[in-house]
């Protein structure tokens, strides 16, 4: 007969396996991002705007590498997180001043760059002169990937700065407190979209695939065969770069896109089996040529990579 285990059981089961979440270490994750994203440069048709993105990827290395230590989440906002199922630190809601600070440094250290593209100084000068409660609403506004037209150039300076003040934040968590966030799909720590997922290699997460937020750099982990959009498990395939097009066939691409027939949309799956530097953010953005050739299938972006600018197509 079948032994059922009791709920303590399953919990100290739990506890062997393997982590639910991710942590991000900030510093050492934007050095580790950098390097990737100039490795890929390396031959890539976007390698110019790969090679300015890790510049502004090494300024998020050096703030988040001095940043003070962020305070912990109160006991009181873990309680009714886990007791709701929400996340943590919902980004919009729990915007701090800080992230401001590290907004004005950022732009600072880009602007300051010799090889930073003239036509982005005035959008840096707009940025580095705009008043607390604009940037607030700016940071609102990037947060729900709902830019106006005028303000999308700014949308990768305002995306890196909140992912350093969130990073940070997030770094401290408890990861026993982290909520089991309805959906799964978001980010259980600040409630944002992932940017891709990743399956790791190596240590007690190797072998699993973890979604990586694109705001605080926290992974959680679900599993393969729940599309990572709308959780079905009826539809998930793959397609992947071969040649000049895509296939279903390139299982051996380190970028994948997941595709799912019931949400018609993709997320990147980076697989560090085939690459073990591969780099959930990076990675993504990288395979900006694999993004061109799914425009032309049934399938749409899930959520957008937050160091691209990008103009949506006006909704007809
Ligand atoms: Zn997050
Ligand atoms: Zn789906």
């Amino acid at each position: 007969m079948q032994r059922i285990l009791q709920p303590g059981e399953i919990e100290a089961l739990d506890k062997v396996s393997f982590p639910r979440v991710r942590l991000p270490q900030p510093a050492a994750l934007f050095q580790e991002r950098a390097a990737r994203l100039r490795q890929l440069a390396d031959g890539n048709p976007i390698a110019d705007y790969l090679n300015f993105a890790a510049r502004i990827v090494d300024a998020q290395q050096r703030l988040a590498a001095k940043a003070p230590a962020a305070e912990p989440v109160a006991d009181e906002i873990v309680q009714r997180a886990n007791a709701n199922g929400m996340p943590l630190l919902p980004a919009s809601d729990a915007l701090e001043p800080a992230w401001r600070d590290v907004l004005r440094a950022l732009v600072a250290d880009v602007r300051a760059d010799a090889t930073t593209p003239a036509p982005l100084h005035p959008v840096l000068d707009r940025l580095a002169a705009t008043d607390d409660d604009a940037l607030d609403a700016l940071a609102r506004q990037a947060l729900a990937d709902n830019l106006g037209r005028e303000d999308i150039a700014a949308a990768p300076f305002v995306m890196a700065a909140l992912q350093v003040a969130f990073s940070a934040r997030a770094a401290v968590v408890d990861e026993r407190t982290v909520p089991y966030a309805e959906p799964a799909t978001i980010c259980p720590v600040c409630g944002s979209a992932p940017v891709a997922s990743v399956l790791r290699i190596g240590g007690e997460a190797g072998g699993h695939r973890y979604l990586h937020c694109g705001v605080c750099e926290t992974e959680w982990h679900m599993v393969r065969v729940k599309c990572s959009h709308c959780e079905s498990t009826e539809g998930v395939r793959y397609q992947g770069l071969e040649g000049e097009g895509i296939t279903a066939k390139a299982k051996d691409q380190v970028v994948l896109a997941e595709t799912c027939s019931v949400c018609h949309t993709y997320r990147k799956l980076v697989n560090q089996e085939k690459s073990p530097f591969a780099e959930p953010l990076a990675d993504d953005l990288a395979s900006l040529t694999l993004d061109l050739l799914m425009g032309d299938t049934e399938f749409s972006r899930a959520s957008s990579n937050p160091l691209l600018a990008i103009e949506k197509p006006l909704a007809v």
